[in-house]
């Protein structure tokens, strides 16, 4: 991966990244930047659009671009999958190459179902959805890789989760060979909340170089983007906000068997089970509760705003600490993001250092609930279109 701004990668993959990135737009751009000569970068360019990687500026014209001498990136060239498993839900996607959704399908399961069931399931879905893009008779789109989520943390390295309390029946699973019918392309896993932070990083200017990414769901989680980067990237955790102690909180058991965490005040699994408690049986997810504080119901809305409330006092000491210019707040309960971030607001702003928290935004996660399948989107074409994942494509 490039990850230098001032190094450049001259090989056809570093090429094709530069001109991903919006570094470059022609020819003349590559040469200028790569030191190589024209010739060079006339045989880079060539090997990238005999593997229908690129389109040229001819083909550019009709599409609005600039014409002859600009390159890009074709889109078409090939398609990822993305499925992103949570706690009772999980949301499949057919996505091209500039991170466009081209078809997709979003279902409830029980609560802690695991992957032996649900995978097989994700996999006939992803199946129909490739089958439904084309033709019966034609070949299905080029697979270039799946981009999978899972809430916990996960080995990027194996595929599989490590430690998803919410999740039993996941741990140790092998999710790889369940997609081996749909696609022989890598899979690649990440967390929830990481995925959440690429679905704002990925393929536009994002709000912030140095945000928060707050993933209020089932559980609380935060991403760190310092300078534009994802702080522990590819190391399949997030930060534990969920799991800080908190004076409210006393000796609350948490799910994950310490107590007093922030979690067992503000978390959507509590603030369900506290409904529950209170002979709300309509209420069966965080998701029901956030609908409900939407529809008035006074209760709800209490509840979420205390939340708000909790989770602005640990936010706080992460303002004062990292200065970030701006909040993006995502999961379910961002479905209620102006409730929610009511209650942030008041706690933090009494306790964050003002020089910290003046200027500070919340702003609601860009793809709403479909967040995380555009970052599981994200993961699988940063990954396929990585250089030497490309280089290594051209040589085949
Ligand atoms: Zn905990």
């Amino acid at each position: 991966m490039v990850t230098d701004e001032t190094w450049v990668d001259t090989s056809p993959g570093g090429l094709l990244h530069l001109l991903r990135t919006g570094r470059a737009a022609t020819r003349a751009d590559l040469v200028r930047l790569t030191g190589l000569s024209r010739g060079a970068v006339t045989a880079r360019v060539g090997a990238l659009a005999a593997a229908g990687l690129l389109l040229e500026g001819a083909d550019l014209a009709s599409t609005g671009g600039r014409p002859a001498a600009a390159l890009r990136l074709d889109p078409d060239a090939g398609v990822v999958l993305a499925v992103a498993v949570g706690r009772s839900r999980s949301q499949v996607g057919v996505f091209d190459l500039a991170g466009r959704e081209v078809a997709g399908d979003t279902r409830d399961h029980e609560p802690g179902t695991g992957a032996r069931d649900l995978m097989p399931d994700v996999a006939a879905r992803l199946g129909s959805l490739l089958d439904g893009l084309v033709a019966p008779s034609a070949p299905r789109a080029r697979v270039l890789g799946v981009g999978l989520s899972l809430p916990g943390s996960v080995d990027p390295a194996t595929a599989t989760a490590t430690d998803a309390p919410v999740m039993r029946g996941w741990d140790g699973v092998a999710l790889a060979p369940y997609l081996s019918p749909v696609t022989d392309a890598p899979v690649h896993l990440d967390n929830d909340t990481s995925v959440l932070v690429r679905s704002e990083l990925f393929g536009r200017v994002p709000v912030a170089r140095d945000m928060l990414v707050l993933k209020a769901s089932t559980g609380l989680a935060l991403g760190i983007v310092a300078d534009g980067r994802l702080v522990g990237e590819g190391r399949g955790t997030t930060g534990e906000l969920g799991h800080t102690r908190v004076e409210e909180a006393g000796d609350l058991l948490c799910r994950c068997g310490a107590t007093g965490c922030l979690e067992t005040v503000a978390g959507g699994w509590a603030l369900v089970a506290r409904l529950q408690e209170a002979g709300r049986s309509d209420v069966r997810h965080v998701r029901d509760l956030a609908a409900l504080a939407l529809a008035g119901d006074p209760e709800a809305r209490q509840l979420l705003r205390e939340a708000g409330r909790h989770l602005g006092e640990t936010l706080a000491v992460a303002v004062n600490l990292l200065h970030p210019e701006a909040v993006v707040v995502g999961g379910d309960m961002a479905t209620a993001f102006d409730l929610l971030t009511a209650g942030i607001r008041e706690s933090l702003h009494a306790r964050a250092h003002p020089a910290a928290a003046r200027a500070l935004r919340f702003v609601p996660a860009t793809h709403g609930e479909a967040a995380g399948l555009h970052g599981c989107a994200a993961l699988a074409i940063d990954r396929a279109l990585d250089p030497r994942a490309v280089d290594a494509l051209l040589r085949e």
